[in-house]
């Protein structure tokens, strides 16, 4: 027997047919013996809905009470699977996240788990129940309602399982992580049959949004088994998982699980960006901090960093925001104008962040040489760079997005065949 969390995304519960369906693939889990808990998202475009109930409420809105609408879909889609269950004839039962309670931080819209008591949840276990759990919400220091952030119910799944030691099953709308979004190259996009955490946490921290970025880093810290799998896949079918953990879609594991190693495992892109130009600073020290300090103080995160000097003793300072931050990131840095002493600050919208990721680049030279030179075969203007050990990324016309996401697939030699 075995302990197993299965989480299910919002195209997976999208109306009453796919929860059925749902409730077949936790229905194989259970005679097969398994401990089951269930994290559930909310119906396909639900939390979409909500966010713009809010929005229309008021532009400017409470946190707090934002976290009690738009945990709601969440809610609904627990209930109905748990009733789902019960008709057939599998005991079962919901959670929302403050009755297990999944314990979070105050910080409402992005909330980070601090504990999940499993004593609740293992009581109802042991009573022979399916736990059937609300995703992507939790209960705060002062008792209110929080949610995680968007994505956030792979963490709700991932941190439930390292609370109750068990492996953690995503289910998606795609068979596995793939070397780049299918959406983008289509026929071309790989599954990964096993990809290591450090990697899918570069894919989905550069934009990768299969797995939510903080349900990789909780399952690299607790060690969690994590598979990503299709909930499209015959809920009947012989495809599971085995003792071994081998099994149908992808295994993030640690990194000596996996013999053959690619240079680059996966291409990733952000449309989420936004360039800031602060021009004609003195060139002098203490102008980087008089720029970023606000910033930083303001909870905006710098992503690309570049600096430009002329030989008359300025510079212009180039970076990259958040899209929803770049409002937040101009009013910081017109209110401290003075004190940087720029001449004008230009902001633009329509770049984009397009990434290579692979434990390779660590052995190999040369790979982000390759990189630019396959952008620029295409002529694919570079914007700005950053690289770390295992990824480097660079920021572009959003125009050539695509263009670049398939150049770069095809370079690094990840093409299907
Ligand atoms: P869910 O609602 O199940 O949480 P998401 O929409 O959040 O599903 O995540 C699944 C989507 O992630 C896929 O439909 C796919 O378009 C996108 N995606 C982006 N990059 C990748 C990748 N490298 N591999 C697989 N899917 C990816
Ligand atoms: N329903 C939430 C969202 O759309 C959480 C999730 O689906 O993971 O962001
Ligand atoms: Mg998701």
């Amino acid at each position: 027997m075995a302990r197993v969390v299965m989480k299910f995304g919002g195209t997976s519960v999208a109306d009453m047919e796919r929860i059925r369906n749902v409730a077949r693939h936790v229905e194989r889990e259970v005679k097969a013996g398994h401990q089951v808990a269930v994290v559930v998202s909310a119906m396909a475009g639900e939390t979409n809905k909500l966010v713009g109930f809010v929005e229309d409420a008021s532009p400017v809105f409470d946190a707090a009470e934002y976290d009690m609408v738009v945990s709601s879909g969440e809610q609904v889609t627990s209930g109905l699977l748990a009733i789902v269950l019960q008709e057939m004839g599998i005991p079962a039962r919901s959670w929302c996240g403050w009755q297990v309670p999944i314990e979070t931080s105050g910080v409402h819209a992005a909330a980070r788990i601090t504990n999940i008591p499993p004593d609740n949840l293992l009581s109802s276990w042991d009573e022979g129940r399916v736990n059937v759990i609300a995703g992507f919400q939790g209960i705060g220091p002062d008792g209110r309602i929080t949610t995680l952030g968007r994505g956030g119910s792979d963490t709700s799944a991932v941190a439930v399982a390292a609370a109750l030691g068990a492996r953690c099953d995503i289910y998606t709308d795609v068979d596995g992580v793939y070397t780049t979004d299918p959406r983008i190259v289509h026929e071309k996009a790989r599954r990964i049959e096993k990809i290591s955490y450090e990697e899918m946490l570069e894919l989905a921290s550069l934009g990768a949004k299969v797995l939510q970025t903080r349900s990789v880093e909780l399952a690299m810290v607790h060690k969690v088994p994590l598979r990503v799998r299709s909930s499209f896949d015959d809920p009947a079918s012989p495809l599971q998982v085995k003792e071994d953990g081998s099994g149908p879609g992808t295994l993030v594991c640690d990194e000596d699980e996996i013999m053959e190693q690619q240079i680059v495992t996966g291409v990733a892109y952000s449309r989420d960006e936004a360039q800031v130009a602060v021009r004609r600073v003195k060139d002098k020290p203490g102008i980087a901090a008089a720029v970023f300090g606000p910033l930083a103080e303001a909870n905006i995160s710098v992503d690309m960093i570049v600096q430009n000097v002329s030989t008359d003793g300025y510079a212009n300072i180039t970076f990259t925001v958040a899209r929803n931050d770049l409002r937040r990131a101009i009013e910081v840095l017109e209110r401290e104008r003075i004190n940087i002493g720029y001449e004008t600050l230009d902001t633009a919208e329509g770049v984009a962040k397009v990434s290579i990721v692979g434990i390779g680049m660590r052995s190999h030279a040369g790979v982000a040489a390759r990189m630019f030179k396959a952008l620029s075969e295409k002529g694919v203007n570079i914007e700005a760079i950053t690289t770390s050990e295992i990824k480097t990324s660079v920021l572009i016309d959003e125009a050539f997005l695509e263009l670049a996401v398939r150049t770069l697939h095809t370079a690094f030699g990840l093409d299907a065949a």
